[in-house]
C-alpha cells in the first residue's frame, strides 16, 4: 500500500504497538506533521482507521517510503521491543539515512547498549538519542516523562517536539535534555528502580496496617485516600487507595485477596541494582524491593516454610489505632525519602563514572508529571536542589529532607522495631533505617572488617593517625609495616 505525502513529516514513529501508537497520536494531536510505520502494515492501517482525524498522520509501508516521507533533519522515534530487535531496526533504518538526521529510541534500553549505539552512529554522523519514556500507555498519549540524552545539538532540534508533547506541570514540560549518550536511559533505569522502592514501601505500609491493626483493605484504602492529600500525595498512593476500594465482582472478596501473591519485573529494578553494584554505590532500598519480589515469587521455599518455620508468639496488637496509623505514615515517608535520596545518588555516580552533567533538579522537575513516580514531594527535592545546586553529600542533608527525617525519627524507629517484634516483615522500612544511622554514624565497624581482610588477605589498611598503606604481620610477632 503506497501513500502520496503531500508535505513532509516533521517527525515518524516506527513500531506502533500501545506505546508507539499512543505517542504518535500524542504528536499528531500536538499538530506535529506524523509520519508512521510498523514492520507489520496492520498496526499502521488500525492507527490511521481508528485515529487517523486526530492530526496528519503519513503512513508507510516501507522503511524506505517513510523514511522518504520525513523533512531533512529526519527525526525518527522507534519504539519497538527492547534488545535485538531495536538494533534490527537501527540498523535498517541508519541505511537509508544521512548525516545530521536523528534516531530516538524510546524503547526500555540498557544505557550500556546506547551508549554502544550511538557510539556506532557517530562514525556516520547520524546523532542517536537514547530516550526515557515513562508513564505507560495513558502517559504515552496524554504526555509522559521524558527523559532524552545524546547531543546537545540533537536535542536543538528535536526537543521542542518532545516538551510539547510531554506532561506539564505547573507550566514546567517534564522533559529536559539529561546528559549525553546513554544519560537518559541510565535515569529512566533509575526512575524505575525508585518506582520498585516506592512500591515495595507502600505495600509494606499496607501490610503493617493490615496485620499490625487488623484493618480492611478497604479501610486502608480510605487511610492511602487521606494520605494522598498530604506529603505523600503521588500517582503511586493514589492508586493504591483505589485498588484496595476494589472487591472482586465473581468472589466478593477484596480484590488485593483474590491476586496471587508473587510479584513479577521486567528487569529495570534489577539494572538499577546491578550498576549499582558495579558503580559501589549503595540502593539498598532499591535492592530490597527488587528482593522482595524475588522472595514472593519462590513458591516453593514459600510453601514449605509457611506454617512450619516459626514467629513470634505474640503479633502485634496496635493499641492507640490513630496513633499507630500516623506512625505507619510517617515512616513510609522517611523510607521514601531515603530511596530517592539513594537513587539520586546513583545517578550522582553514574553521571561521574560516565561524563556525564546532570542537574539532578531538573530530574526531579520532569518526574513530577507523567510518570509513574509523580508525586508531590519532588517539589522539595527540585527545591532543595534550586537553592544549592550542589547539595554535596545526600539529599539526606538538603534542610527541608534533614527536617522531614528528623520529625520521622521515633515514629520510623518504632514501627521497624514493632515489626521485628512480631514478625512482619518490612524489608524496605528497614534497609532504609539502617541505611540512615550507617549515614550518620561517625565510626562504622568497616574498621573491624579492614582488619579481618588484612588478617586473611594481607589488603592493607589506613590508620586514622597517619597517611599510608600498612599491614600487620599477623602470623608472625603482630608488628606493623608501612607498605605505600
Ligand atoms: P512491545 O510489545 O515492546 O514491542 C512490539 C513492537 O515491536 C511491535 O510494533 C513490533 O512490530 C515491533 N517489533 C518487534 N520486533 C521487531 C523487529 N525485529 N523489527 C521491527 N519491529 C519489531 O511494544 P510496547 O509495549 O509498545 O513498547 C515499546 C517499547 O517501549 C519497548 O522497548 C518497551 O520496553 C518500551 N516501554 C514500554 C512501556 C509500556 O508501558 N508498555 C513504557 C515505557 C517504555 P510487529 O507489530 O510487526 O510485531
Amino acid at each position: 500500500m503506497s501513500h502520496a505525502p503531500t508535505a513532509k513529516a516533521e517527525i515518524g514513529v516506527t513500531g506502533l504497538a500501545v506505546m508507539g501508537s499512543n505517542l504518535a497520536r500524542n504528536l499528531a494531536r500536538n499538530g506535529f506533521v506524523t509520519a508512521v510505520h510498523n514492520r507489520s502494515y496492520s498496526k499502521t492501517k488500525t492507527l490511521i482507521d481508528e485515529h487517523g482525524t486526530e492530526g496528519t498522520f503519513l503512513p508507510s509501508a516501507s522503511p524506505e517510503e517513510f523514511v522518504a516521507s520525513l523533512a531533512v533533519p529526519r527525526k525518527i522515534l522507534i519504539m519497538v521491543e527492547a534488545g535485538g530487535p531495536t538494533d534490527a531496526v537501527i540498523d535498517e533504518l541508519a541505511a537509508l539515512m544521512e548525516p545530521g538526521d536523528i534516531i530516538i529510541d524510546g524503547g526500555n534500553a540498557k544505557f550500556e547498549d546506547t551508549r554502544r549505539r550511538q557510539a556506532a552512529l557517530h562514525q556516520a554522523g547520524i546523532h542517536f538519542v537514547g530516550c526515557g519514556i515513562s508513564g505507560g500507555e495513558e502517559g504515552a498519549l496524554n504526555g509522559p516523562s521524558i527523559m532524552p540524552g545524546g547531543s546537545a545539538e540533537s536535542y536543538d532540534s528535536m526537543g521542542p517536539i518532545l516538551e510539547k508533547i510531554s506532561a506539564h506541570v505547573d507550566g514546567a514540560p517534564c522533559c529536559a535534555h539529561i546528559g549525553t549518550d546513554g544519560a537518559g536511559h541510565f535515569v529512566k533505569m533509575v526512575h524505575n528502580g525508585i518506582e520498585y522502592a516506592d512500591m515495595q514501601l507502600i505495600a509494606e505500609a499496607y501490610d503493617l496496617l493490615r496485620r499490625g491493626a487488623g484493618l480492611t483493605p478497604a479501610e486502608i484504602g480510605e487511610i492511602f485516600a487521606d494520605w494522598n492529600t498530604g506529603d505523600l500525595d503521588s500517582f503511586l498512593v493514589e492508586i493504591t487507595a483505589e485498588v484496595l476500594g476494589h472487591v472482586d465482582a465473581e468472589t466478593g472478596q477484596p480484590f488485593v485477596d483474590i491476586v496471587l501473591d508473587a510479584a513479577g519485573m521486567k528487569g529495570t529494578g534489577t539494572w538499577t541494582v546491578q550498576t549499582a553494584l558495579d558503580l559501589g554505590t549503595p540502593v539498598s532500598s532499591i535492592a530490597e524491593a527488587v528482593f522482595a519480589r524475588g522472595l514472593s515469587s519462590s513458591s516453593v521455599q514459600r510453601a514449605a516454610a509457611a506454617g512450619t518455620l516459626p514467629g513470634p508468639t505474640s503479633p502485634w496488637s496496635a493499641k492507640d489505632e490513630d496513633a499507630f496509623v500516623e506512625d505507619v505514615r510517617v515512616a513510609l515517608y522517611a523510607s521514601k525519602i531515603v530511596a530517592y535520596a539513594q537513587g539520586l545518588d546513583e545517578i550522582t555516580v553514574g553521571a561521574a563514572q560516565y561524563g556525564w552533567s546532570i542537574d539532578l533538579g531538573a530530574v526531579a522537575r520532569i518526574w513530577r508529571g507523567g510518570c509513574i513516580i509523580r508525586a508531590k514531594f519532588l517539589n522539595r527535592i527540585t527545591e532543595a536542589y534550586a537553592a544549592d545546586t550542589t547539595i554535596p553529600a545526600s539529599l539526606l542533608l538538603a534542610p527541608y529532607f534533614t527536617d522531614a527525617i528528623t520529625a520521622a525519627q521515633d515514629s520510623w524507629r518504632g514501627v521497624v522495631a514493632g515489626a521485628a517484634q512480631s514478625g512482619i516483615p518490612t524489608p524496605g522500612f528497614a534497609a532504609a533505617l539502617s541505611y540512615y544511622d550507617g549515614l550518620r554514624s561517625e565510626r562504622l565497624p568497616a574498621a573491624l572488617i579492614q582488619a579481618q581482610r588484612d588478617f586473611f588477605g594481607a589488603h592493607t589498611y589506613r590508620r586514622v593517625d597517619k597517611e599510608g598503606a600498612f599491614h600487620t604481620l599477623w602470623s608472625g610477632d603482630h608488628s606493623e609495616t608501612r607498605t605505600a
